[in-house]
């Protein structure tokens, strides 16, 4: 059974009609602020990855009665895999006809 979407507005725990949408921030060094995303370009000399080029900016969704929460990625399909970037590609099976 899907999960219901906590971006129509609908909390699917409590059936609250009230859903808060943020963009969660980083903070690292000096307190200045990136935004949260799921994958970074990696860095060409220091090694790590970079947080001025980020793929997949997050934002979040809780429910305003009860916290229930859902993440979201934006652009999912254009965020790089593999292990220069710490992400890992998950195939489960499909079911259906393809959605696009
Ligand atoms: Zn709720």
């Amino acid at each position: 059974m899907p999960v219901s979407d906590l971006r129509s507005g609908n909390c699917p725990l409590c059936d609250h009609h009230e859903v808060v949408e943020a963009r969660p921030g980083e903070f690292g060094d000096g307190s200045r602020e990136v935004g949260a995303a799921v994958a970074y370009e990696p860095r060409w000399v220091l090694g790590g990855r970079n947080p001025e080029y980020p793929y997949g900016h997050l934002s979040v969704c809780f429910c305003r009665a009860c916290g229930y929460t859902q993440w979201f990625t934006a652009e999912p399909d254009k965020v790089p895999i593999g292990d220069e970037y710490e992400t890992r590609l998950i195939e489960g099976k499909r079911k259906g006809p393809a959605f696009r």
